[in-house]
Order: structure tokens, then C-alpha cells, then sequence
């Protein structure tokens, strides 16, 4: 997979993936990121990538020509390209998404900064618009790099242990249930006794009903809609 960021702050993304486990996944090739900066391809005489809002309104907008032919130049010659647009006004970005998006060979995040992006840029070339929640950000970069990390993790190979996938948060619409590290007793508590026991299928009913509590208590909508579509 290939992550190509269309920012004008490279050093607000590059870092994020020189430690830990995209660190690993760029090293063994997994994954592979990319930058374009908008202020390179300004055709104005001082490189300015901002501007009015035709019609008025408060604040300036990343100007549609830098980013129009920034795109353009992807679009031609990145033939996988799949643009994705973080927005405020994009749909909430899920775990679904994430599995989904990791089957992509090239996604291009366009990241906005100031109050957006002009909104012919936006219908040309996106492919999706997600949000990161309901609240506004200073610009794209902290979505891109939330979205490129659960996209990773679902590609082969990116985490050491892939079954862990299997039994995460939202896997049938459930959060994962608690869970404990040793030693099995600390500071006066313990862990549920039957994890004690080695009945690995009282084990796991006990986790399928643990997660059930917990999705109810932290997540009700989403217990709600499991519950409806029985
Ligand atoms: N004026 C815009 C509005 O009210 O919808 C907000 C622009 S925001 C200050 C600048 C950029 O940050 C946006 O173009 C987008 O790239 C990014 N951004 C802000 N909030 C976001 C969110 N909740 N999810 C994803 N991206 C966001």
C-alpha cells in the first residue's frame, strides 16, 4: 500500500510512521508513504497557497489552482490513486472503513488547512470525504495519520500477530472484552477466577459475555443496533 499526502506540513505526518510498527511496515516494504506540497505547484509569484472566499466569509481557503494541478499531476501519474478527503463534513470514518480502504494499492489523503477546500476540488477528485468526529481541526494531517494507522493494521503482514484482528473492537459489533496482563493477582485484585481455571471454551463464552456488558455500559448505540439486527 501506498500513502500519498498531499499536505503543506510533510513534518506534521512523516513522524508518526519513524517508530513502532509502521516504522516496521515501511522498512519491510508493506507500506510505502509519499508527500505532495501544494506551494510547489503554485503558478503565482510568491508560492502563496491561500485565498479569498469568492462571495465573502470568514477566513481564506487552500486556493483551488495549487491543489487543483497538485492533483492533477497524482491523478496522472498514479494510476491506483484513491482520494480520500478528511472533512468535518465527511461521513464518520469506521473500523469497517479501515478493513476495506487496507485492499487499496494507493490512497492520496488531501489534507485542508485554513477554513477548507474550495469545493470544485473536493468534486473533481474525491473518491470518499470522512470525518474524524464532531470537532474541527487546525487541518487534515492528524485525520490522515489516524485513518492511515487503522488501515494499516489491517494489512497482511503489518501486525506480528494477525489473529489479533479477530477479536478486536468492533468485530461483530462488539468492543473487546477486558482484558488482563500478568500477574493474575495485583493490589488486592484479581482477575475473573475462571480465567484461572485453563477451560479455554468457558474462557471464551465468559469473554463473549464480558464483551457484551461492556459494549452495553461504554456503547449502547452500537449494542443497540447488534440487538436489532437479531
Ligand atoms: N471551515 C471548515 C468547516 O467548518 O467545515 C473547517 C476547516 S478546518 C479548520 C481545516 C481542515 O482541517 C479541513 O479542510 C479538513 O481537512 C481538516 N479537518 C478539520 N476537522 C476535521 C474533522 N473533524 N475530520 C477530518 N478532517 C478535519
Amino acid at each position: 500500500m501506498k500513502f500519498t499526502f498531499v499536505t503543506l506540513f510533510e513534518n506534521l505526518i512523516r513522524p508518526y510512521f519513524e517508530d513502532s510498527i509502521l516504522k516496521r511496515a515501511l522498512q519491510s516494504g508493506l507500506i510505502e508513504i509519499e508527500f505532495f506540497n501544494p506551494r510547489d505547484f503554485t503558478t503565482n509569484k510568491h508560492n502563496k497557497v491561500d485565498d479569498y472566499q469568492v462571495g465573502g466569509g470568514a477566513g481564506l481557503l487552500l486556493g483551488v489552482q495549487p491543489l487543483f494541478d497538485t492533483l492533477k499531476k497524482i491523478k496522472d501519474t498514479h494510476p491506483d490513486a484513491y482520494f480520500i478527503f478528511p472533512a468535518p463534513a465527511g461521513k464518520p470514518f469506521k473500523q469497517i472503513d479501515a478493513k476495506r480502504l487496507a485492499l487499496k494499492k494507493n490512497i492520496v489523503f488531501v489534507n485542508g488547512r485554513y477554513e477548507g477546500i474550495d469545493e470544485r476540488v473536493v468534486e473533481t477528485f474525491a473518491n470518499e470525504v470522512f470525518s474524524l468526529g464532531d470537532y474541527v481541526l487546525t487541518g487534515g494531517e492528524l485525520a490522515s495519520c489516524v485513518f492511515s494507522d487503522a488501515i494499516s493494521r489491517n494489512i497482511e503482514g503489518v501486525l506480528g500477530n494477525q489473529s489479533s484482528l479477530d477479536e478486536e473492537s468492533f468485530e461483530n459489533e462488539l468492543l473487546e472484552a477486558p482484558s488482563f496482563s500478568k500477574p493474575a493477582f495485583y493490589e488486592g485484585k484479581s482477575v475473573p477466577s475462571e480465567f484461572l481455571k485453563g477451560n479455554h471454551a468457558k474462557i471464551a463464552n465468559l469473554k463473549i459475555e464480558m464483551a457484551k456488558l461492556k459494549t452495553k455500559y461504554f456503547r449502547p448505540d452500537l449494542f443497540a443496533r447488534k440487538s436489532a439486527r437479531r
